[in-house]
């Protein structure tokens, strides 16, 4: 289905589509772990079956087309193989072309050129990392097409290093790595600092996972990003004057509470407690799970949220709202923001007989509240980036 759908988008956009290959790396959700994973701390995401599509065909000279479905008015980006000049800092295939820039940079050139047409089912800016899925498709289908050789983890560590570099957003490797290691019915609990990592499996059984998009765009997103960031490594600074840590992630609420002191400014304090508290939470959720102990599970979830809306400061009254209203409804076992802030998603774990009384209730009063709707998706944990056949 999806591969006649890309074909067809190739067609409209390029005139015909013989021997086209289509490509996909999807999005992710991450359950808990937020704003750990530049601390040196866990993270606990899932890959989504939702994600980016990429239809893709050699050309014979070395022009590089990229075209979005997903961009309104869209039109044909062209450049020549090789020029990485950055034209415009807002347009979108500065996210595909990084990826193009960082392969070249280790010397991993393409073969030829390329015609491509994407299109993601993922909302964009909505905290549920459509940026990383574009990346890693494009990483991945150029792996493919051309014989790089790079393992997923490269490919990972590649996507994060352009997003860095060319797109300059700091980003963790989280995203990246989601959505490069998604594996179905599995969530993936990550050690940040030494990229060790385990599957969970998400056996929810007679539970879903739904996640609430408020619809604040997270516009504010990248520059609180960045402060936030630079708060940590302040704190950590502090801290490691006298402790012989190598991140926050090393130290547990014990030692924290203990050595809390040492940080002097009382919000990076606070931004270095979340960084701790999370990561132990991350830890502690991951354990409730492989338990099956999904009451747990939600717990931490929630706390999780007060804790980046308090301490790390980075959820908006709009998500709050929806946390509160999940909170009022029976049959919601936890509920929180996920991704970087300011606006975007709630993940929540709810029972799927309540589910539809559980969408109602929130979104009329969401309505009520705020003028606007909330969406509502359900997801499932699904697989890597692939190749789609026909
Ligand atoms: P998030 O990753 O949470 O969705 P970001 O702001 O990090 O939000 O990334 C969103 C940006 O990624 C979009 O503004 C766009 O530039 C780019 N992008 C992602 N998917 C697509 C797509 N299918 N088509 C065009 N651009 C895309
Ligand atoms: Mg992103």
């Amino acid at each position: 289905m999806m591969y006649q759908r890309m074909k067809d988008i190739f067609e409209k956009v390029y005139g015909e589509s013989e021997g086209v290959r289509v490509f996909f790396a999807p999005g992710r959700v991450n359950l808990i772990g937020e704003h750990t994973d530049y601390n040196g701390g866990h993270v606990f995401p899932c890959a989504l079956t939702l994600g980016t599509y990429a239809a893709v065909r050699e050309r014979d000279d070395g022009l590089i087309r990229m075209y979005s479905e997903n961009v309104t008015g869209g039109l044909v980006v062209e450049r020549e193989s090789g020029d990485y000049k950055i034209y415009n800092r807002k347009l979108w295939s500065n996210y595909p072309y990084g990826v193009i820039w960082a392969l070249d940079e280790q010397g991993k050139k393409l073969n030829c050129g390329y015609d491509i047409a994407y299109y993601g089912n993922i909302p964009g800016g909505a905290g549920l990392s459509s940026s990383a899925s574009i990346e890693v498709l494009t990483a991945y289908m150029f792996n493919e097409l051309c014989g790089f050789g790079l393992s997923l983890t490269d490919m990972a560590l590649l996507c994060q290093y352009s997003e860095n570099n060319y797109n300059r957003m700091n980003c963790g490797i989280m995203d990246q790595f989601a959505s490069a290691m998604g594996r179905e019915n599995m969530a993936i609990f990550l050690d940040t600092a030494t990229l060790e990592y385990e599957y969970a499996p998400i056996e929810l059984t007679d539970k879903v996972i739904l996640i609430i998009n408020s619809n604040v765009k997270h516009s504010l997103g990248s520059s609180k990003y960045n402060e936030r960031r630079m708060e940590s490594e302040a704190a950590f600074n502090s801290l490691k004057e006298e402790l012989d840590i190598r991140t926050l992630g090393d130290l547990d609420e014990a030692e924290f509470d203990k050595y809390q002191h040492l940080i002097k400014d009382p919000v990076e304090r606070k931004r270095a407690k979340h960084a701790v508290y999370e990561n132990r939470r991350t830890i502690n959720a991951y354990n409730a799970l492989k338990r099956g102990d999904i009451e747990e599970f939600g717990r931490l979830m929630l706390e999780s949220h007060m804790s980046l809306r308090d301490d790390y400061q980075v959820s908006c009254k709009e998500i709050d709202r929806i946390v509160e209203l999940g909170m009022n409804c029976d049959g919601v076992y936890g509920i929180r923001i996920t991704g970087g802030g300011f606006g975007g998603c709630c993940v929540s774990i709810v029972d799927e007989d309540k589910k539809d009384d559980i969408i109602s209730y929130i979104g009329s009063e969401y309505r009520k509240s705020v003028g606007y709707d909330a969406d509502f998706y359900t997801v499932l944990a699904g697989g890597g980036p692939a190749e789609v056949k026909g």
